[in-house]
């Protein structure tokens, strides 16, 4: 079969690779109707040393099962599922908590012998775990929205879960990528009223306000924190979602939280330390967050996005077929796209 392999930064090839096949009793083999390159696809992109071999990428699909092993349990070959970004039992004390993404028997997509979701099919480790059934055929007009609870969705959700987002609490939203739209959809979900977006780039920002963002700060930096604060009586927002990873960003939200709020990160932080000294202390600022466990939502936001009311996969802008992965790439590191979807 076909499936992206990235040999360093700048070079993601599509290349011939083994079929996947059944290994364990707990595997499932599924053929992808969708996949998606991921912001978090750039970092290797962008910072990969050259290897001959090159890695396989990719962890967001969506497909049909086409085998099933015999320790799976509650699927049958043809079901429509989606996959969370990291594998996971299901079965173990952390799983059970619904934290996945700590789950003593998964992992990652990608590494170690397991499949990349940016191919023609993939093998899924503890498939019964990590499987999520749809229950629907593939109307190809769903097929983007329900992609994003692979990853995207759940993130921004989860930004909003952990800052306790609800119709009492005002909103800031950092970064106007995919996830930090997503977050937006995912605060306005949960009945915020007022969810100030700050990003710069009209043509996302545009979009946040359809997603429910009632006003946008493009202004960064001190200017920005001071144009929130502006918004809301000086005094900034109960919740501030973090959806870049940069330091700036997170020194944005410790600037635009109102004393006592809760900055919550989901972007993968690109750095070593926080300035959480003294003054931040005293004003009783909650950081929380970390990486979303996807697989612990996707139920909650499955009706939603079956039934139409949200639309998260308007956060893709280009798609490609496989041999166009590497220009998918290229126009995501460039921001001339925001999130490209793969219909292998
Ligand atoms: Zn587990």
């Amino acid at each position: 079969m076909r499936a992206t392999v990235i040999h360093g930064a700048g070079d993601v090839r599509v290349e011939d690779v083994p079929d996947p096949v059944l290994r364990q009793p707990t595997d499932a083999v599924v053929r992808v109707l969708r996949a998606c390159i991921c912001g978090s696809d750039l970092w290797p992109y962008q910072s990969m040393k050259p290897s001959p071999e090159g890695q396989r990428i990719g962890h967001e699909f969506l497909g049909v099962v086409e085998d099933i092993g015999a320790d799976v349990a509650g699927f049958t070959c043809g079901d429509l599922v989606v996959a969370p970004f990291v594998w996971s039992d299901g079965t173990c004390e952390f799983c059970r908590a619904g934290l996945q993404t700590s789950c003593r028997h998964g992992g990652p997509w990608a590494a170690d012998g397991v499949d990349g979701g940016q191919g023609e099919a993939v093998r899924v480790p503890q498939a019964g775990g990590t499987l999520v059934k749809l229950p629907t055929g593939a109307d190809p007009a769903l097929l983007p929205s329900l992609m994003t609870l692979s990853d995207v969705f759940p993130t921004g959700h989860h930004a909003a879960v952990k800052a306790g987002v609800s119709p009492r609490t005002s909103v800031t939203v950092i970064g106007d990528g995919a996830v930090g739209l997503c977050a937006v959809l995912a605060a306005r979900r949960l009945g915020a009223e007022q969810i100030i977006l700050m990003g710069r780039h009209k043509d996302r920002t545009d979009l946040g306000r359809e997603f429910g963002a009632t006003e946008v700060v493009a202004e960064r930096g001190t200017e920005g924190v001071e144009r929130v604060r502006e918004l809301t009586a000086g005094d900034g927002t109960h919740a501030v979602l973090e959806c870049v990873g940069y330091r700036e960003a997170i020194e944005t939200g410790l600037g635009v939280v109102r004393d006592g709020g809760v900055v919550s990160r989901v972007g993968a932080p690109q750095y070593g330390e926080l300035p959480l000294g003294f003054g931040t202390f005293l004003r009783n600022i909650t950081l929380t967050g970390g990486v979303a466990p996807a697989r612990a939502y996707i139920e909650g936001l499955l009706p939603d996005v079956l039934e139409g009311r949200l639309q998260p996969g308007r956060v893709f802008d280009r798609t490609t077929d496989l041999r166009g992965v590497p220009d998918g790439y290229r126009a995501m590191a460039n921001r001339q796209a925001i999130k490209v979807l793969i219909e292998p």
